[in-house]
């Protein structure tokens, strides 16, 4: 299993208290430079629980997760999946931005094995506190904090993979995919297998 399904979490009575916890987290270096924690949203009885990799840039300016360009494609792939956006939780792996600075431009840089670790802390609390019927898997990262090695993205790409605690795991790609694939016709197809992956779900979300 990967480390947010190991039992050792954070523990708060509500997701609202688990969020003002973290919002003084220092348990990895990712706090110093982002403008603010960005933890997940959604309704506390939702049965399906979508876990990206970090926020963006545009995520960690506004707070929220999903957001930018990359939720805006994921919106549009649950809305053809027949799933309402409003009815999920979502959330990311790690919840600070990590970027390289190039000038004025913050590029996007791939958090590692320990930060992972480190903020599966709250991960962890909140697919406990919870307990969702399913959760998706937006790619290695997401995957990797639920998993561990047990799973890959291509590898078990559209599959449902059951765990101890009771949920399955959904595994698919990360929307931000989507948008470096220059090719256009490989663009759509790789688009519509994302909302073939995300449509298995869809009768399990209020
Ligand atoms: S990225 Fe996660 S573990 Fe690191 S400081 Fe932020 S909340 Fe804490």
């Amino acid at each position: 299993m990967g480390p947010s399904l190991s039992g050792e979490h954070a523990d708060a009575p509500s997701i609202a208290a688990l969020r003002e916890q973290a919002e003084g987290c220092e348990r990895c270096d990712l706090y110093k430079h982002a403008t603010q924690l960005v933890f997940g949203e959604g309704p506390g009885k939702a049965r399906v629980v979508l876990v990206g990799e970090q926020p963006g840039d545009r995520e960690d300016l506004a707070g929220r997760p999903f957001v930018g360009p990359a939720g805006r494609i994921l919106d549009e792939c649950l809305h053809e999946a027949g799933i309402d956006r409003s009815s999920c939780y979502l959330t990311n792996a790690v919840k600070h931005f990590k970027f390289e600075q190039r000038g004025k431009r913050r590029l996007h840089s791939r958090p590692n094995a320990g930060e992972i670790q480190r903020c599966s802390w709250w991960l962890g609390a909140e697919l406990e506190k919870l307990h969702p019927e399913v959760v998706v898997a937006l790619g290695a990262t997401a995957l990797s904090a639920l998993l561990g090695r047990r799973a890959g993205v291509m590898k078990n790409r559209g599959d449902l993979i059951a765990t101890p605690t009771g949920y399955q795991v959904l595994v698919t790609i990360h929307p931000s995919y989507l948008l470096r694939i220059q090719n256009r016709d490989d663009a759509a197809a790789e688009r519509a297998r994302f909302v073939k992956d995300l449509a298995q779900i869809a009768g399990r979300v209020d």
